[in-house]
């Protein structure tokens, strides 16, 4: 176990840390125990895609990176059984299909332009 050094601050969470000179202020501040979704974005599919880079490529790291496509549906959690809000992401057409087929439950919304 690591002692705290004598005289060292006590850890405070990031967000009650004074903001740093020409950092934008927080403009929301979570309450404890609740619930902040973010709101779907109608510009950019919201799905994250690998990179195309394996274990075997030299010089990549494998991951994901989020998706560039635009996006045609909106597709929203099942009911959930705690209760709590149902989420919601939009999604071009290959995530869709993608999307359909590893979340039973899903329903799609499409995107009226
Ligand atoms: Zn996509």
């Amino acid at each position: 176990m690591r002692r705290r050094r004598k005289g060292a601050a006590p850890k405070r969470a990031l967000e009650d840390l004074p903001p740093l000179p020409g950092q934008a202020p927080m403009t929301q501040k979570k309450k404890p125990g609740e619930e902040v979704l973010i709101p779907p974005d109608l510009g950019q599919c919201q799905a994250e895609i690998p990179n195309g880079n394996t274990f075997m490529t030299f010089g990549g790291v494998p991951g994901l990176v989020r998706c560039k496509n635009k996006p045609t549906y909106i597709a929203h959690e099942p009911p959930r059984k705690d209760g709590k809000k149902q989420g919601s992401m939009s999604l071009c057409g290959s995530c869709l299909a993608v999307c359909s087929k590893q979340i039973p439950g899903v329903t799609f919304e499409e995107i009226k332009r």
